[in-house]
């Protein structure tokens, strides 16, 4: 097992002199990078600090980026040729960075407040241009749990599943940033009592709690990323609620995997980050029995040490003055299959890897009660509705309701991070064309 690979950047003592609140998850040892406009400016690179932005780009066209690239790298409206730089990169961007924010460092970005601006003024968008998406299916929890809703007689887990990260190809185009309305889909559904299916609203919206990862530097059709270098592809990570319409996905699913009830949208959370943020919180994952065939073999710690929640609020409890509530709890440090696996596993067969392909986990579930990212989980396929501050139910989610994802990094000895959080409300079906 090797050491983490920590510089001064993660020193818990390193304050900035922007403004950070001390519960913010954006301290200078974070850094996430994300893309960003306001009235003023167009999209453009921006990196989070406390309640601040900076603009990377006027960083870079007064020359304070120059020793580390090209000024178009920084000058561009998405992170794609970023993630193409690779990790000696991004870590020197990072430590200037650092010295730039930090009490005691270079005084440049002190004296430039135009590249500076608050939160309230920006508009987040994709953080990059994401070529393929890939969603995997890595919590033995959350796999069980499934298994044991849908096939109640048999084993919970199929035969492959410890065998092979298993995933499916995501539709990149619906792909939108946090805060977009979701609009309920239409489908076919079909229940047992009914001959036929019907195409109607769904009536099982659900989410799924995840963390995707975007691919740094790719690969060339053919080639394949061994395990030992799968870090080295890997630029930083970001929130993902996984829309999941539970009944057009039943009926759908066999024999090719999910389609419909999964591609109407996915959201992500804005801020990307960045895998050397993360090193800090790097953690051995669980014991894999059987051993995975060699392609896949850890060969140091590479999961990560991150709690999650799921948040709600409906229509009823925000028009009452009732705070969002959580709904779940969860980590995921425990996660079967590691990040650096999902993407050995992808590579594997010589598919081409390109900068800013995004990697979901799939849904994070812990054992406890009340640690699973989905509500086909937490309600048990609907039969246990929750119950919610002011009296509602929900096995499944209503119009109206507005969940948010949130996650956070901790670790005795170093300073919290957090991924910020990713929102979404539930818009009603357009009906036209249903039949129900
Ligand atoms: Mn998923």
């Amino acid at each position: 097992m090797s050491a983490l690979d920590l510089d001064e950047t993660h020193d818990p003592q390193r304050t900035s002199w922007v403004e950070v609140a001390p519960e913010s998850d954006f301290p200078i040892q974070n850094l996430p990078f994300g893309i960003f406009s306001t009235e003023r400016r167009d999209p453009r690179i921006g990196v989070a600090i406390g309640d601040s932005i900076i603009d990377l780009r006027a960083l870079a066209e007064a020359g304070h980026l120059d020793p580390i690239a090209d000024r178009a790298m920084f000058c561009a409206d998405r992170l794609n040729a970023l993630m193409a730089a690779g990790r000696p990169l991004w870590r020197a961007l990072r430590g200037r960075l650092g010295e730039l924010l930090r009490v005691g460092g270079e005084r440049t970005l002190r004296d430039m407040p135009q590249a500076l601006c608050g939160f309230e003024e920006a508009r987040m968008h994709l953080p990059a241009s994401i070529g393929d998406y890939i969603d995997f299916y890595s919590s033995i929890e959350h796999a069980t749990n499934l298994g044991r809703l849908f096939r109640p007689t048999g084993d919970p887990l199929l035969p492959n599943w410890r065998w092979i990260p298993i995933g499916y190809h995501g539709r990149s185009a619906t792909i939108v940033p946090s805060g977009t309305p979701i609009r309920r889909p239409c489908g076919q559904r079909k229940s047992p009592d009914l001959e036929a299916p019907v195409f109607a609203p769904s009536r099982r919206l659900d989410i799924e709690l995840e963390i995707g990862f975007f691919a740094g530097p790719g690969t060339e059709l053919g080639d394949r990323i061994p395990i030992e270098r799968a870090r080295e592809h890997i630029f930083g990570s970001v929130l993902v609620n996984d829309w999941s319409a539970r009944d057009i996905q039943a009926w759908e699913y066999q024999p090719l995997g999910p389609f419909l009830g999964k591609s109407f949208a996915t959201t992500i959370s804005p801020w990307v980050v960045t895998i050397d943020a993360l090193e800090p919180f790097r953690v051995a994952g669980p014991a894999q029995v059987p051993a995975p065939l060699r392609y896949l073999q850890r060969h140091d710690a590479d999961n990560y040490a991150i709690s999650l929640s799921i948040w709600l609020s409906s229509d009823a409890m925000r028009k009452r003055g009732l705070d969002a509530s959580p709904i779940a709890r969860t980590s995921f440090a425990t996660m079967y299959w590691s990040q650096a696996q999902q993407l050995a596993h992808a590579a594997s067969n010589g598919a081409t890897i390109r900068p800013g392909d995004l990697f979901a986990s799939g849904t994070i579930s812990g054992d406890l009660p009340g640690s699973q990212g989905s509500l086909i989980e937490l309600t048990e396929n609907g039969v246990r509705p929750l119950r919610l501050p002011g009296g509602e139910e929900r096995a499944f989610l209503e119009d109206g309701d507005e969940v948010t994802l949130v996650a956070r990094c901790q670790r005795e000895g170093f300073r919290s991070i957090g991924f910020g959080k990713v929102v979404g409300r539930v818009l009603p079906a357009t009906n036209e064309g249903c039949e129900a």
